[in-house]
């Protein structure tokens, strides 16, 4: 299936013909944009469909325009509801080995864990692969067909505002890579059959993607709830904070801050902050507790196999190190990415970016930016694992003939990835920039007034009308 790709285009790094326009005529002024990433403030023009927004600073994606942006989400939103409840309706997989068989439906998949003893590890699958998608594709459905009919269901804003949040939690497409190494792990044992729910989990997982991608939460909000003015003293060109402005994470409208660098945004109510309070301390303390949890994670069993009544139980290494043994090199270093580098190195990189933060040059915050977007994106692909046992331990059930059971790694495990994906979201990037502002002349305090000659020389600033 192709994957949209929009055509970039960055923002200029001053938008002159927004500030040189008297007060009543600076209508693409309420286009006012503050970059999450890097706190600058640009103006959009008029996006048409296919174009992506970048940031002039970081590089980060603004927004994306989308053609038909409700008919396109709506109807793959309804789609993949579809194509989830065919997967849940027929028989996922099924193996048989020695003569003996057994099928698992989707559902198995995190049941089954429940009988080992493991509900937690049970909820983080089933929430993951089935029940935050659905809330998100029913959200989906439901401001969008409030949207096409012109009528406004209730909730939409609060809807609108919860989806972006549910958005990293979903991890359908890591459920089919870790059903994918499942398969290759066992196919050398026994014969595997996938059934009718496997081809449609697939294409679920496929159109979940293209449904996410499909959503343009710019267009969104503005059919929603329209576009508020930006304050007047707003600057393009500048970073936000010092001119006392905060970006919304959620709608991305910018707005004027209260006496106490606090508020609420005005269009979607989103809490508002100038950084995220205690950022650094809130990332410090759940890496250090992802930290102590990547010890029994790595020390305990993953999951024991028993074949013909002897058992042997693996950790992660141990188990990347069994598959390279029996040849399965790709699976091997699937997991050995997923499982072991991606922790540790997102660890790593979160530790050295909050240690840096504070002192974060303005040569290095570019670099650093991206390194942080990346541990961002990659966390939830630690997931892998975790899958696999849980659908290995769901199919594989023949008592002492041959089965597998979860160890006591596999809830440390999954602890280990939720914790340093909540590390990652409660870092601040606009930390990383602050440093670069201040040697800049920009004060990272608003009620101080820009001491730097540099704000006051602009172009933009000098021909403000009478
Ligand atoms: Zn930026
Ligand atoms: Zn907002």
């Amino acid at each position: 299936m192709a994957t949209f790709r929009p055509r970039k285009i960055t923002l200029p790094q001053r938008a002159p013909y927004v500030d040189r326009m008297p007060p009543e005529r600076r209508i693409s002024r309420r286009r006012l944009r503050a970059c999450h990433e890097c706190d600058w403030v640009m103006a959009l023009p008029p996006l048409s469909s296919g174009q992506q927004a970048l940031c002039p600073r970081c590089g980060h994606a603004a927004v994306t325009r989308h053609r038909y942006p409700a008919q396109r989400s709506m109807a793959l939103a309804i789609t993949t509801l579809i194509l989830l409840s065919m997967a849940l309706g027929y028989p996922f997989l099924s193996f048989s080995a020695s003569g003996v068989s057994n099928h698992i439906e989707l559902l198995d998949a995190s049941t089954e864990l429940i009988h080992f003893h493991e509900p937690l590890v049970a909820i983080a699958v089933l929430l993951t692969t089935i029940v935050l998608p659905t809330v998100y594709l029913v959200g989906i459905i439901w401001v969008q067909a409030g949207l096409l009919t012109g009528n406004v269901l209730p909730l939409s804003r609060l809807i609108t505002r919860s989806l972006i949040h549910l958005y990293p939690w979903m991890m359908v497409d890591v459920f089919l890579i870790g059903t994918l190494v499942s398969l290759i792990k066992i196919a050398s044992l026994a014969d595997i059959v996938l059934g009718p729910s496997f081809w449609a989990f697939g294409a679920y997982a496929l159109l979940l993607l293209a449904t996410t991608q499909s959503v343009d939460r710019d267009w969104l909000w503005f059919a929603l709830a329209g576009e508020p003015a930006a304050p007047d003293s707003a600057r393009t060109g500048e970073p936000a904070a010092p001119q006392g402005l905060s970006g919304c994470s959620t709608c991305g409208l910018v707005n004027a801050l209260g006496a106490n660098e606090k508020g609420r945004c005005q269009r979607c109510h989103e809490p508002l902050h100038l950084r995220r309070p205690y950022s650094l301390q809130r990332t410090w303390a759940l890496l250090a507790a992802s930290a102590i949890m990547y010890i029994p994670a790595n020390v305990y069993p993953i999951m024991t196999t028993t074949s013909l009544g002897s058992s042997t139980s693996n950790t992660i290494l141990g188990g990347v190190i069994e598959l390279a043994r029996m040849g399965s090199w790709p699976v091997a270093i699937v997991i050995l990415i997923a499982s072991i580098i991606v922790p540790l190195g997102k660890l790593i990189a979160l530790v050295w970016l909050c240690s840096v933060a504070p002192r974060a040059a303005q040569m290095n915050a570019l670099s650093r930016t991206r390194l942080y977007r990346l541990t961002e994106f990659i966390g939830r692909w630690s997931m892998v694992d975790i899958f696999v046992v849980a659908i290995l331990v769901a199919l594989i059930r023949a008592g002492n003939l041959m089965s597998v059971t979860p160890g006591p790694a596999a809830l440390a495990f999954a602890s280990v990835v939720v914790l340093t994906m909540l590390a990652a979201r409660s870092f601040e990037p606009r930390l990383l920039w602050d440093y670069a502002n201040s040697a800049q002349g920009y004060p990272n305090d608003p009620s101080l007034p820009p001491p730097s000659s540099s704000l006051q020389k602009g172009p933009a600033d000098k021909e403000q009308p009478a």
